[in-house]
């Protein structure tokens, strides 16, 4: 795996002149890393994200709500977060800097397993390998538990918590599901919503910050259902390219197309309704507009997975600036959540199955939004020697369409505005632009990733067309004024490519 640095550089360096993401923010005080600002194009490709995401769990009949992003204590405890949801770090014994201390025992040796290690243990190491503070080559502390949530208080003195993800804030709305869905399992909901974690120094730009925007789909399922899932029917064979832990554990990272129906013949998933996640969250990455060739979907070896998790796979994406990313989880919860709030909040979480009382299980479909933001960027970037251009899909492209009027002489401006206010009120993001050159003004857009510019020049004004370009090919054709929005619609939306027009 070649991790091309210089390329995060070209990227990084892109978002902040162009208008992505600023920071990390604040700025203008010297920044805190982990929290970044969305630029105004940043903002509307993240929208067009999450209008994807959103309609794809509706489609799949997952109900959304919004919770508080701020907990009490204890539904903490309870959720395993204050004892479990942690880093071991290691301080400088001089000049205070913070380590992880297993990402240093792995930078420095290539064969340290840190399984099952205890904090002495990992003490010990550091002490063994002669690992010294990088920054003043000082002696390093004890290893420490160091919890990543982010802790504040309500009124004088209520400890309380920024939630680390929404999953917790959903499991607590069980009861009030149940009545809603009329005591009808499965139970299908999903939150979009800021969750923090208070990451020890993170880089990594866009792919490890402290404050992010969280997607997770939550079913709520009885044992029987997630074996009998009607829903597996429909993808069946349907191929998805997996890369299992036993591959892994032998040494290789082989990526294999499967068809669904043979995952679960081979034993890759135990359960219909469980691999059904997975699709669906691959589903949900390719309509985000990764293509195949740049993602696969990985299980969890037994050792990485979190304290609640039965199974996982991550749908991971490949990019030029970091390899392979890891961007979404898929995770076999069990009963553990709804388990352990019935017994913190001593309120009844069972429902009546076969005559015995069953407290039900928890599949769920976990994601920030600002990794794929990252990653399709990246994947989208291309360059020739003439100009860059981000190829993003027409439909999630932040701006659609660019209006020029070839001059800023009143005779062309006029209808430029007209054509400009036609294609904004059909509900496209439109942008006039009567700056510069025509050929500085289409390279512009281009950098952007805006898939067509129409131009208006002398010769409209004499036969009512005007010239749509369009971004990948440069490609222009003339097109008649009063077919133009519905063209440019049925470009956006697929229905229509570019060539179609200039046959
Ligand atoms: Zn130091």
């Amino acid at each position: 795996m070649a991790l091309e640095r210089d390329f995060n550089e070209v990227i990084s360096s892109l978002a902040k002149k162009r208008g992505f993401y600023w920071g990390p923010s604040p700025e203008i005080y010297g920044g805190s890393s982990g929290f970044y600002d969305l630029a105004p194009l940043g903002k509307l490709l993240k929208n067009r994200l999450e209008n994807v995401i959103r309609s794809s769990f509706v489609r799949s009949n997952f109900w959304e709500v919004e919770c508080p992003t701020v907990s009490p204590q204890i539904v903490w405890k309870a959720s395993g977060h204050l004892d479990g949801f942690s880093d071991s770090i290691t301080q400088c014994t001089k000049c205070d800097q913070v380590y992880r201390a297993d990402n240093l025992i792995e930078e420095a040796s290539d064969d340290a397993s840190l399984k099952g290690l205890s904090l002495d243990d990992m003490t010990e190491k550091i002490k063994e390998l002669k690992i010294r503070c990088t920054s003043c080559k000082s002696e390093l502390g004890p290893v420490q538990q160091y919890n990543l949530m982010l802790k504040t208080k309500l009124g004088l003195d209520q400890e309380a918590y920024m939630r680390p993800e929404t999953a917790t804030t959903t499991y607590l709305l069980f009861k009030r599901f149940l009545t809603f869905f009329r005591d009808q399992l499965p139970v299908s909901v999903f939150q979009i919503g800021k969750a923090y974690r208070n990451e020890i120094s993170p880089r990594q730009g866009m792919l490890r910050l402290r404050e992010f925007t969280q997607v997770e789909g939550q079913i709520f399922i009885l044992e029987e259902d997630e074996k009998n899932w009607p829903g597996f029917e429909d993808i069946k064979n349907n191929m998805l390219p997996l890369l299992t832990y036993q591959e892994q554990e032998s040494g290789s990272d082989k990526v294999t197309m499967t068809e669904m129906s043979a995952a679960i013949k081979k034993g890759f998933f135990q359960k219909p309704a469980y691999a059904w996640c997975v699709h669906l969250a691959y589903k949900i990455f390719s309509g985000m507009g990764f293509t195949p060739d740049n993602m696969r979907l990985r299980q969890h070896l037994p050792t990485e997975r979190a304290h609640y998790a039965e199974d996982a796979w991550d749908v991971e994406i490949h990019t030029r600036s970091f390899g392979w990313v890891e961007c979404c989880g898929i995770h076999d919860r069990g009963n553990y959540d709804l388990t352990r709030h019935q017994e913190f909040s001593k309120e009844k979480m069972s429902v009546k199955a076969n005559k015995q009382s069953v407290v039900p299980n928890v599949l769920e479909i976990a994601f920030g939004v600002e990794r794929p933001l990252f990653c399709l960027i990246d994947n989208s970037y291309d360059e020739d020697e003439e100009r860059s251009w981000l190829k993003f899909p027409p439909h999630l492209a932040p701006i659609q369409v660019a209006v020029f009027p070839l001059m800023g002489k009143p005779e062309l401006l006029a209808p430029s505005q007209v054509i400009y206010n036609e294609i904004l009120d059909s509900g496209l993001v439109t942008q006039f632009d009567r700056g510069g050159s025509i050929g500085r003004r289409y390279r512009r857009q281009d950098e952007v990733g805006t898939p067509f510019c129409v131009t208006v020049d002398y010769e409209s004004l004499e036969d009512n067309t005007v010239t749509l370009r369009e971004r990948d090919s440069m490609e222009q054709v003339r097109v008649k004024r009063e077919v133009l929005v519905e063209i440019i619609h049925n470009l956006v939306r697929a229905k229509l490519t570019f060539a179609d027009l200039t046959k």
